[in-house]
């Protein structure tokens, strides 16, 4: 029996990353003789643009469609990616790696950092880094997918996700969404029709007189939100108070050597310079307070740190740091940059629309729309959002950088509770703990703190229950382990051009 209830006619307001994300996820997972699925884009408006780097679950997501892993590294000109450097942020002249997946394993159950901490106590000068296979492989430019066959092979440790041409990725997954019956509709949404009683969305006009009507729509619009804000009016929380960068200038450059398993942060006087090694190119930009610096100076700076020739012209764009109110309301969703927006310090937008869609599969609505599951969505995601926000401002905050005025002004910037009790907690024992399903893991944290000069004032004490001299020798194994294991992996860009060959 089918449900009484049940939803038939779908639109999706936006064809970039968010828009096509939601699209071929329903064609894959709804049945298309019951539900129609409509996605309006306008090619005149176009795309944010950008939104290359990504985090391992996307993996998830892409098996969760059948996508060909090699199919879709050759068609996105992907590279893998096992990490973010950071550079400048600690301290000027500093860097470290924050990888993907965990510092060597726990010992005796205790996460091996407490044993490496006392060890440290006592004089041992080995860098916690070098228990990282990922920062390890990174600084040796290596990469080699995980083992599977043998969960013993420290190689069954390899995490990774992807850096890839976000418009070859939206324009991949709209072929594939296409082939699987979703409607794709080019215009321009002109006005948006409510239900005078409910307020819910009924249809959507199109400038050129067409009109799309719907039961549910899925607001994937970008920054504008047309459904979520210009007609419901959910109202924006604006985070600049903690995460005071407000614009970005963005610009491809030709590629100076080999690609790097690794996303690049560096920190400049007023933002920072990603950089995103691609196949075919470089993917740069420059995200700035804009109190601090103008627009030319940012893409001057941008320019400076370009390790070749621009292939584009400046993409510059301007962002509010928060969150709509709402993000689900009535039968209106926002996914993408409509639902809110963070800096891509930690590549995390895309993840964000991923794991809207997952929550929009586990509390899928009917014609009802309950409130009880709107409030669900609404609460689930706020939680993870806050959590991100926490992990960013970590990065503002645990710095000893004084040398300009927005630096100086980072100083100052408040810390949620939920941050300050992360911070405190490590501080007095190196304690770190991953609330409920908050999207970072306790490895990253750790990797932040520890390379942005947070240093722990001890250790779990159970650690002393192990000879201390054993123990060592026990870390080092486990640091020359992962030194050979990164030493015979194939390099990065040899291993890419095999595979897609
Ligand atoms: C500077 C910067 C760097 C970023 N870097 C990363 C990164 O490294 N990793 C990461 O995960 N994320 C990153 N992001 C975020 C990422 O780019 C976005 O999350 C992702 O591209 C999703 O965008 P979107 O689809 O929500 O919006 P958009 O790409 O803006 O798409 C909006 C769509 O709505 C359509 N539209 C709008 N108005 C109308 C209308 N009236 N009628 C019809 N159609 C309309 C447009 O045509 C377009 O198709 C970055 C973002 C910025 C700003």
């Amino acid at each position: 029996m089918s449900h009484p209830d049940a939803i038939q006619k779908i639109v999706i307001l936006g064809g970039g990353t968010a828009g096509w994300m939601t699209a071929a996820t329903l064609a894959h997972l709804l049945d298309a003789n019951r539900v129609s699925v409509t996605l309006i884009e306008s090619e005149q408006i176009g795309t944010v643009g950008v939104g290359e780097a990504t985090i391992p679950p996307i993996l998830l997501f892409n098996q969760m469609l059948g996508i060909d892993e090699k199919a879709f590294i050759r068609e996105t000109k992907a590279t893998f990616k096992l990490g973010i450097e950071f550079v400048n942020w600690g301290g000027l002249g500093e860097a470290y790696i924050h990888p993907f997946g965990d510092f060597a394993t726990d010992i005796e159950t205790l996460p091996m950092h407490h044993h490496w901490l006392r060890a440290k106590a006592a004089g041992y000068d080995r860098n916690l880094f070098d228990f990282s296979l990922m920062v390890q492989a990174c600084r040796r430019g290596r990469f080699v997918h995980p083992v599977t066959n043998n969960p013993r092979s420290v190689l069954a440790g390899v995490h990774y996700a992807y850096q890839f041409d976000a418009s070859l990725y939206a324009a991949y997954l709209r072929s594939y969404a296409e082939q699987r019956g979703v409607k794709r509709v080019e215009g321009r949404v002109a006005s948006v029709d409510q239900n005078s009683e409910t307020g819910f969305v009924e249809s959507l006009k199109l400038e050129d007189g067409q009109s799309v009507d719907g039961e549910f729509f899925i607001d994937c619009s970008g920054f504008r939100g047309i459904l979520i804000e210009q007609t419901l009016n959910c109202g924006y929380q604006d985070w600049s108070h903690w995460l005071p960068v407000d614009r970005a200038v963005a610009v491809p450059c030709e590629k100076a050597g080999p690609a790097l398993p690794y996303t690049r942060s560096t920190a400049h006087g007023a933002g920072w310079q990603w950089r995103i090694p691609l196949q075919h190119r470089t993917g740069n930009g420059h995200v700035y307070c804009s109190e601090f610096i103008s627009d030319d100076e940012a893409h001057a700076t941008l320019l400076e740190g370009l390790d070749g020739k621009p292939v584009a012209e400046p993409n510059f764009l301007r962002f509010k740091t928060g969150h709509r109110r709402k993000f689900f309301d009535k039968n209106v969703l926002a996914l993408g940059l409509s639902a809110g927006f963070m800096e891509p310090l930690e590549s995390t937008s895309i993840h964000l629309i991923q794991t809207g869609i997952a929550r929009l599969m586990a509390l899928f609505p009917d014609k009802r729309f309950t409130q009880v599951d709107t409030d669900a969505y609404n609460q689930r995601t706020l939680f993870e959002y806050e959590r991100v926000r926490d992990f960013l401002i970590l990065h503002y905050v645990a710095t000893n950088r004084d040398d300009t005025p927005f630096w100086r002004h980072c100083q100052s910037l408040p810390v949620p509770d939920t941050l300050q009790q992360k911070i405190d907690q490590y501080r007095s024992a190196g304690r770190i703990f991953r609330e409920s399903n908050e999207l970072f893991t306790e490895s990253s944290w750790l990797a932040v703190m520890h390379g942005q000069g947070i240093e722990a004032d001890a250790w779990n004490p159970i650690a002393d229950r192990f000879d201390g001299s054993a123990m060592i020798e026990r870390l080092d194994g486990m640091a020359d382990i992962i030194a050979r294991a990164t030493e015979a992996m194939p390099e990065h860009e040899a291993y890419i051009q095999e595979m897609i060959a």
